[in-house]
């Protein structure tokens, strides 16, 4: 499924002399790609990853899901996409500190009254390293590992894309990368689209494409084979 930005735009507060976070930006994201997000703190990057998440609403321009203008949507129709098309990974992981690392990852089955597939959550929790960790609680796991639940969590309604909003941001170097790794076997592994968005210019070396923003504007977009 091809996701496409067309000339989107937020404004916070007043259209006028408001924060200006975004400023018409539009580009094409074909199906299945991995790519980062980089700039500075207050570049705008959330608030472009929010709008592709449907989480906010843009003060011009959209954004289309295959054939579906998100924001021309229903609520119901826009939940429905929100909870079977995307997955959210956040900085600071949001796990819920009462339920084990299984309760947390398929928690969104629960939520959508889905029966778990027990060969699919195995191939995720495998995947991601995190199958001996399945009983702990957030608080008795690294922060890596808390994340890497929250991947699993983010995939288990097998979604096309994965929006991950500073992932490293919590983290030291080295579980960094391994989360970085982990994302990019997200993309290689199950097929998904992942888009991480960070202030690490350095996290931008392990995706193919890489955009650049900065004062709500794309400076640069370059893709490699
Ligand atoms: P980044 O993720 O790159 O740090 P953000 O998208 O969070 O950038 O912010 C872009 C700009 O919009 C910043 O100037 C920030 O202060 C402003 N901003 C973000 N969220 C809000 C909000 N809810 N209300 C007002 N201004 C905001
Ligand atoms: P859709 O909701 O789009 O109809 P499907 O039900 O066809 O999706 O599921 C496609 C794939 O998504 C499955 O093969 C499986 O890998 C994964 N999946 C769907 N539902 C579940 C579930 N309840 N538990 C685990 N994985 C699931």
């Amino acid at each position: 499924m091809n996701i496409s930005v067309k000339n989107l735009t937020k404004v916070y507060g007043n259209t006028e002399y408001g924060v200006r976070a975004l400023n018409n930006v539009s580009f094409e994201i074909p199906d299945k790609q991995f790519i980062s997000v980089t700039g500075p703190s207050g570049s705008g990057k959330s608030t472009l990853l929010h709008l592709l998440g449907g989480i906010e609403t843009p003060t011009s321009g959209t954004v289309f899901y295959g054939e579906e203008d998100i924001y021309t949507l229903d609520d119901k129709r826009l939940s429905e996409i929100r909870c079977k098309k995307i997955g959210f990974v956040f900085q600071f992981y949001n796990l819920i500190p009462e339920l084990t690392a299984h309760e947390n990852i398929i928690l969104p089955l629960l939520i959508d009254k889905k029966k778990v597939d027990k060969d699919y959550l195995d191939e995720i929790v495998k995947t991601l390293g995190i199958s001996d960790r399945l009983k702990h609680l957030p608080s008795q796991m690294s922060g890596g590992q808390q994340q890497r639940v929250a991947i699993a969590r983010a995939l288990i309604n097998n979604p096309e894309v994965l929006l991950c909003d500073e992932p490293t941001g919590n983290l030291d170097t080295k579980s960094g990368t391994e989360v970085i790794e982990l994302l990019k076997k997200a993309h290689e592994v199950f097929g998904k689209t992942v888009i991480i968005v960070t202030h690490d210019p350095k996290v931008a070396d392990y995706t193919k494409r890489r955009i650049q923003i900065s004062d709500g504007e794309i400076i640069s977009d370059d893709f490699r084979h």
